[in-house]
């Protein structure tokens, strides 16, 4: 198992306070890695979790759709420890609206933290990977990379994006080391989808079409964190992986 093993890497995991980027900042932990968590409230249950099992965590709080605050926020991350090894772009947000009435400031609220953020943050960080000739790059895309989606036009134009870049940055760096992949998580049980699920028809009617019978958890999204956070994955380079319980095959 010693390809999976991230002992003595440091990975930097944005939207930590919760949700998928906390399962994947633990698992991330449990692999061995030490965690820096990024959120705009705290970090604490995440790190407090990760210390009781042993592991190494710190966190720094700053409002990552603030594109002044990044290179601030890429300096103390790669302080901490020392470096980053492997970076998880998973904070998001996301406003539901008919794309007739979506307001300015809710394309720019998504626009800013889901795309922007990734952006920024990968050139300041990947930097520093491209310097060491090593580095993981894990961008969290969606359904909605592949799919329009309905009422939520900025976020499905966010996790196009997304996706585009992942293949980007990909083509540029896996020459220099560093791979560069995403996650496009199906429906999974969150805050970001809590609306949906508290509407039974909506909840039932996406049920009906994921083969896998279920709706998933965050934990589902763990193993293919640490897959890609590791030397297992040393020749996967601009992948966007669906963990989706078979969504986008049906
Ligand atoms: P969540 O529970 O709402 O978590 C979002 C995370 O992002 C939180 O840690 C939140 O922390 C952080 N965040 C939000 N605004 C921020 C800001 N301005 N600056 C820094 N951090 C910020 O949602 P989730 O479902 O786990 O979503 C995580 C990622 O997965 C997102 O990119 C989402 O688009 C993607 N995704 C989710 C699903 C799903 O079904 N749940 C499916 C596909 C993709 P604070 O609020 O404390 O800042």
């Amino acid at each position: 198992m010693s390809l999976f093993d991230l002992t003595g890497k440091t990975a930097l995991v944005t939207g930590a306070s919760g949700g998928i980027g906390q399962a994947i900042a633990i698992g991330l932990a449990e692999a061995g890695a030490n965690v820096i968590g990024v959120a705009s409230s705290n970090c604490d249950a995440t790190v407090a979790a990760i210390e009781a099992a042993g592991g190494k965590a710190k966190q720094i709080k700053a409002d990552l759709s603030d594109e002044s605050k990044l290179e601030a926020v890429a300096a103390e991350a790669i302080s901490l420890f020392g470096a980053v090894d492997i970076l998880v772009n998973n904070a998001g947000t996301i406003r539901r609206t008919p794309a007739a009435d979506h307001a300015r400031e809710d394309w720019h609220a998504v626009i800013d933290l889901n795309l922007n953020s990734v952006f920024f943050l990968s050139q300041l960080i990947g930097r520093h990977m491209i310097e060491r000739g090593s580095g993981k790059i894990i961008n969290i895309a969606s359904m909605l990379s592949f799919q329009g989606g309905i009422n939520v036009p900025g976020y499905t134009a966010s996790k196009h994006g997304v996706a585009g870049l992942t293949k980007a940055f990909a083509n540029e760096w896996a020459g220099k080391g560093v791979q560069v992949n995403a996650i496009a998580p199906g429906y999974i049980e969150t805050n970001n989808t809590a609306p949906i699920i508290s509407d039974e028809k909506r909840y039932n009617s996406i049920l009906e079409r994921i083969p896998a019978g279920r709706w998933g958890v965050t934990q589902d999204l763990k193993g293919p964190a640490v897959f890609l956070a590791s030397s297992a994955s040393d020749y996967l380079s601009g992948h966007v992986l669906c963990v989706d319980g078979g969504w986008m095959a049906r």
